[in-house]
């Protein structure tokens, strides 16, 4: 089912078996073991010996290769997801022994957790309740901009504000070219999110308090996830050592969405002031045509930005303050280096 201007590419429905083992995706990982799911099976996974001394491990959303083991009374148990699990439950759910044999190669790799694979990213605010800012949504924007994926926003609590204050809220971004999508996280409230869920493996972002946790448990009932849990705040203890786990979605087809955000704190350093522009899609647009190079589209002399007058005061506002953030950062940046640089 593609519907235009829909994604078509599927990139799991490919699993299953194939020459010389099974094909499938790393869903998660607990203690030394991988869970791959491979169509409806899934397998709990070393990894094969050979693969090791390459130095190469595996990560969740990884597309591997996997040989079968048997599975007998006397083999140690594969650790399930949670809690423990006898062994006709492990054989009766689908649940088999295999070993690693290969890591196909990747996409991309999103830090903190590691997922690598991630198709896009869903950008999570709410429509009231923490109020709507257009800031925080212009700056998880620019950071899925930077890490190279195509973001989806969604705008939950949709059933907080009238009907004409969410239309408004989405035209800004439709007008962009951005697919907004507003739910309400509650089985019927996310219908709509599903057909761009299909054949694809998403990540949730978004600052806390959205309804991030509330809708994959929407999106995936009887997972019963902690509300809270697909928060940022989790991830910034020192000796965090939870890893993603991707979760299938039923309603969906061949579609994953990661139990963990796509991004554990927002931080613009390393961003040059002058790379900021490219991250904001009408101005970036507009760039080519500004006089000086090293444009900032402040003041500058015939910048195309501020002549061509077309770019909604919400988002150049966002642009601004987002500027004077990575402009800071990159001073205190370049003012360390210097201090630290051995004298001559
Ligand atoms: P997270 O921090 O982004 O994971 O947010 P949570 O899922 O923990 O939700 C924060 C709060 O918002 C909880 O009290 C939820 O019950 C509530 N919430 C989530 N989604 C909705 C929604 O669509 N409508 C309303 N009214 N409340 C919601
Ligand atoms: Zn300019």
């Amino acid at each position: 089912m593609t519907r235009e201007g829909m994604p078509s590419t599927d990139h799991y429905s490919a699993s299953g078996p194939v020459a010389g083992g099974i094909e499938g995706i790393i869903v998660s990982h607990q203690a030394n073991f991988f869970y791959v799911k491979s169509g409806d099976d899934e397998y709990a996974c070393h990894v094969r010996g050979k693969l090791k001394k390459t130095g190469e491990t595996p990560l969740v959303g990884d597309r591997v290769t996997v040989t079968l083991e048997p599975l007998t009374q006397d083999s140690p148990l594969p650790p399930p997801r949670s809690g423990s699990l006898a062994l006709p439950e492990a054989i009766s759910r689908g649940i088999r022994k295999g070993a690693i044999v290969e890591i196909h190669p990747r996409t991309q790799v999103l830090d903190r957790p590691a997922i690598a694979n991630v198709d896009q990213i869903l950008v999570v605010v709410a429509s009231d309740n923490p109020p709507f800012s257009h800031l925080m949504l212009d700056k998880f924007l620019v950071m899925a901009h930077r890490a190279g994926l195509s973001p989806i926003i969604i705008i939950n609590k949709r059933d907080l504000v009238t009907e004409s204050r969410l239309q408004a809220l989405c035209a800004t971004y439709r007008g962009l070219g951005y697919v907004v999508i507003p739910t309400q996280a509650e089985p019927h409230g996310v219908k709509d999110l599903l057909p761009w869920l299909a054949g694809k493996l998403s990540v949730l972002a978004g600052p806390s308090g959205v309804g991030k946790s509330s809708l994959v448990n929407a999106l995936h009932p009887g997972l019963n996830l902690r509300e809270g849990v697909v928060s940022s705040k989790l991830q910034r203890g020192k000796h965090t050592t939870r890893h993603a786990a991707l979760y299938p979605i039923a309603a969906a087809t061949n579609a994953l969405v990661a139990d963990t955000p796509g991004f554990s704190y927002l931080s613009l350093e390393g961003v040059h002031p002058v790379e900021l522009g490219w991250s904001f899609v009408e101005i970036a647009s507009l760039i080519p045509h500004c006089k000086l190079p090293s444009c900032l589209h402040q003041q500058e002399p015939s910048c195309a930005v501020r002549d061509h007058g077309s770019i909604e005061a919400s988002r150049y506002e966002s642009y601004l303050r987002l500027l004077a953030e990575c402009t800071t950062l990159y001073r205190e940046t370049t003012e360390r280096s210097t201090k630290t640089e051995p004298g001559f």
